[in-house]
């Protein structure tokens, strides 16, 4: 058995293209009959990636489900790829040989090949890689079972066999369904294994892997109607009951029977009683299915719409497409009408959104399409939920999947189209866990492997895409940029006015309202429409400090302040850590001049709808941020809320800005933007231009002209301007050189290697000595900055350093050894790569 194999070799791709720190290429050599191949399994100690050698007389491939010896069990596995050889440290007969085959090609080759691409670019083991891919504990409790092929067995089958078949043949054939696992028959048959490869070998018995247990499939019970003619001794309440069932065509779960007609379970059970209807337990696959909405059809689409449409039709294979398009300009409507020929031709779409908070919205104008073949995949869901939704993408029926990040490792076989809405949001890098991937990265890859268009769509794009699109448009012609420079309905953009809060102050205004949206506020009442008030989540502006002697409530394990947290009137005031969830109560007094002067500055969510509550009591307030909506479902609850008029404002952070489409929203007002202004990170012009873009492009969708208000104490900031005027050419043109000079991306590369540990000294040296290491290894065409401590130094009680890696625009980007960077680091350090990282700090 293979030990955790932490050696990485490096080598160097051509020009242009990323690094390569290898996990194990060592053995992956491809060969024409090779002898050995990695199985994924689930042993005793978690999932562990074996090295086992292939019979010859078996055929394996990567992508095959197999049974493997592990200790004395049988246990289930992924075959992953070949190995060329065996690693130094085990002897040939310690590797064992593939049991056998279950399901051959249960992952395509594409497949594989993406999962090692990621892992090969994101420095990152491929099993971790996998794993990130893969349903949680699928396959956790894998058991081979054999069953009997009944209609290949001749009568008195055991006479031709030897005793061990004979035996295993007898136990099969007195068990009701035939079947048993191998682990029991081992128990009971001296000699199993022969008496199991004999059986297969007459074909008398097929060998399969359990579903795994954990989670479970879930057993529910089904009514189907079995009577084409009702009897005439029927209740009113049966008859009922009766018509509904076929109404809905004659099969239903009977919870939802009973839900449609309001009826108890006896009337059903009455029923099966006089033969009209039979109950049975059924799998039911717990598919996260929301409220079925009223179907619609395609739009009429507008010139523009119909020119990107006709261009995205007429590609079948790998091309990038950047989707351009103005808040409210239609893009959903063109995803909606390229995904339809698609599905008819038997193939699959996958969509990916950047944020839960979007998806109920955006499902159901899918759902409204397409109906049941619209399946949402996201980490939000239960295990069951996700378990079963992505096993019933394998068979390759024709499906959309709607989902986050994670969801472009759907395993859909027959993909017709990737589409990224939203394409600039940072949510697409998963930056807490391996691999550090973007989603976006990943797509166009697969995109390729798959041979099929990727449509990246935003308002608002990404420098990255911009350029990408810009540049191989000039030099080959898999990639277009497509434009929907106006709204639907040539319904203006909404005007944007700036104020100068500098000025409110002069005039003696105190309150988080500058008289603009003071007046606009009041409007809203008046004229019944609705508003939404934006709030920087990332603001530093909730801390709680002493007026009288300035203290600050810090958390006791990060280097930051404390944040104010206070749900609803007479609710305990609590403060908390956003780092590491560390959670107090509020002090009365300040814990060092004990002043009862001890209170919270700044303009959270909270502080803002108090402000509300206080200055216009006439209008409602709704609350949608992360505290509010933390509860499964309550994203959807709060957003309908709203759009029923249950109340004037919504206000809320940077989940506003993300898709909401409501026809009423004629106000926005963004409390102040000037924390996006600020942060010491080269993205923040890109963050700002993006968000306040996108925030102001919920009002003035419906009929009714909507208005925006930014309120700011920087108005000549050239990124407010370029927000002010629509202009993201503006934007562009000032922010690219920027970019170019300093050599940042779009144009260089970074990496970035974080360091952390209890103790700050350890690490300090040892980010010291990495730093060193890389002076003397990587080349003159690398910029090393730092080593330097994080912005914030402390997290959770661990220190943490980083080393920035800026390779300039044409340099090679190899990563040198990394088993040199683990030797390094001792194991009280935690040595963390991000490639293309997006946030430095
Ligand atoms: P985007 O995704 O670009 O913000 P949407 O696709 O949400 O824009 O479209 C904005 C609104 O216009 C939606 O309510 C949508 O139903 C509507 N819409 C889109 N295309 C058309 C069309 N061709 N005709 C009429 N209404 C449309
Ligand atoms: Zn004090
Ligand atoms: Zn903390």
């Amino acid at each position: 058995m293979l030990e955790n194999v932490s050696k990485y070799k490096y080598m160097s791709m051509s020009s242009g293209s990323l690094l390569v720190a290898q996990p194990r290429s060592f053995y992956n050599i491809q060969s024409s009959s090779p002898q050995w191949i990695e199985v994924l399994l689930n042993s005793p100690w978690g999932q562990e990636l074996c090295i086992y050698s292939i019979p010859s007389d078996l055929m394996v491939q990567p992508g095959d489900i197999v049974s493997v010896p592990f200790g004395k069990q049988i246990i289930g596995g992924i075959a992953i790829r070949y190995a060329n050889s065996i690693p130094e440290s085990l002897n040939d007969d310690q590797v064992k040989d593939i049991d056998d085959v279950i399901t051959s090609g249960f992952f395509t080759k594409n497949y594989f090949k993406l999962l090692e691409k990621v892992s090969q670019y994101y420095c990152t083991d491929l099993i971790t890689v996998i794993q990130a891919a893969l349903p949680p504990n699928l396959l956790s409790k894998s058991q081979r079972r054999i069953r009997l092929k009944n209609e290949n067995i001749p009568p008195n089958a055991e006479f031709f066999c030897r005793p061990a078949a004979a035996q295993i043949l007898s136990l099969l054939k007195a068990q009701k369904d035939g079947n048993y696992s191998i682990k029991y028959l081992k128990r009971k048959v001296k000699g199993v294994r022969q008496g199991i490869r004999e059986l297969n070998q007459r074909g008398w018995i097929e060998s399969y892997l359990e579903t795994p247990k954990n989670p479970q499939v879930k057993q529910q019970k089904s009514v189907t109607l079995v009577v084409d003619q009702f009897p005439p001794n029927l209740t009113p309440r049966q008859l009922e009951v009766l018509q509904v069932l076929r109404h809905e065509g004659g099969e239903l779960w009977l919870t939802d029977l009973l839900n449609l007609c309001q009826a108890s379970a006896s009337i059903v059970d009455a029923l099966a009683v006089k033969h009209c209807v039979i109950i049975e337990y059924r799998e039911r696959l717990r598919l996260l299915k929301d409220p079925e909405k009223s179907r619609d059809k395609n739009k009429i689409l507008t010139c523009q719409q119909h020119e990107a449409l006709k261009i995205i039709n007429g590609l079948e294979n790998y091309n990038e497409i950047l989707l351009h398009g103005v808040t409210g300009s239609g893009k959903t409507e063109v995803y909606l009408q390229a995904i339809s020929p698609l599905l008819e031709k038997g193939k699959s779409a996958l969509i990916l959104v950047p944020e839960i908070a979007l998806t109920p919205q955006l499902t159901d104008r899918f759902r409204a399409r397409f109906g049941d073949k619209v399946y949402v995949y996201h980490s939000n869901l239960s295990k069951g939920e996700r378990y079963d939704t992505w096993r019933q993408m394998l068979p390759g029926e024709p499906q959309v999947i709607i989902g986050t990040r994670s969801a472009i490792f759907a395993p859909l076989p027959n993909l017709g189209l990737i589409i990224l809405d939203e394409e600039h949001d940072s949510s697409f890098k998963q930056t807490q866990i391996s691999p550090n991937y973007h989603a976006r990265t990943v797509a166009k890859w697969r995109g390729e492997l798959e041979n099929c268009p990727v449509i990246l769509g935003s308002a608002t794009p990404s420098l990255e895409t911009w350029i990408s699109v810009n540049q191989s448009q000039v030099s080959s012609d898999n990639s277009y940029y497509l434009s929907l420079p106006e709204r639907i309905g040539s319904r203006p953009l909404p005007p944007i006015k700036i104020v100068d809060m500098r000025e409110e102050l002069k005039r003696g205004n105190r309150s988080v309202f500058s008289g603009s949206l003071q007046e606009a506020l009041r409007n809203l009442k008046e004229k019944n429409q609705q508003g939404i008030l934006f709030i920087n989540r990332r603001g530093h502006s909730t801390f709680v400090s002493c007026r009288h002697c300035g203290y600050v409530m810090e958390c006791p394990d990060c280097d930051v302040s404390l944040s104010y947290h206070y749900t609803h009137e007479g609710a305990t005031e609590l403060l908390r850590c956003h780092y590491c969830n560390h959670t107090q109560i509020q002090p009365p007094n300040c814990p060092e001049c004990n002043s009862p002067y001890f209170k919270f500055f700044g303009s959270g969510t909270q502080k803002v709808t108090q402000a509300l509550k206080q200055e216009f009591p006439e209008l409602k307030p709704l609350r949608f941020d992360s505290d509010t909506t933390r509860n499964k479902g309550s994203h959807r609850r709060l957003l309908e809320q709203f759009s029923r008029g249950e109340a004037d404002i919504l206000v809320g952070t940077q989940m506003l800005t993300k898709g909401i489409d409501l026809a009423q929203v004629t106000l926005v007002g963004v409390v102040s933007a000037d924390g996006l202004l600020y942060l010491s990170d080269y993205r923040a012009a890109e963050r700002a231009f993006q968000t306040l873009t996108q925030v102001a492009g919920r009002a003035g969708r419906g009929d009714e002209p909507g208005q925006v208000i930014i309120q700011t104490y920087s108005p000549e900031n050239s990124v407010i301007q370029a927000v002010k005027n629509h202009d993201y050419h503006c934007f562009i043109d000032e922010e690219l050189p920027r970019r170019e000079e300093l050599n940042f991306p779009p144009y260089g590369r970074l990496i970035l290697v974080q360091l952390s540990g209890l103790d700050a000294i350890e690490v300090q040296n040892t980010a010291q000595k990495l730093g060193d290491y890389f002076q003397d290894t990587i080349g003159l065409d690398c910029e090393i900055l730092g080593p330097a401590p994080a912005s914030i130094m402390r997290v959770a009680k661990r220190y943490r350093w980083q080393i920035l890696l800026k390779f300039l625009p044409d340099a090679r980007v190899i990563i040198p050894d990394m088993e040199n960077w683990h030797k390094l680091c001792p194991n009280s350090v935690s040595l963390k790569i991000d490639i293309d990282p997006l946030h430095i700090n």
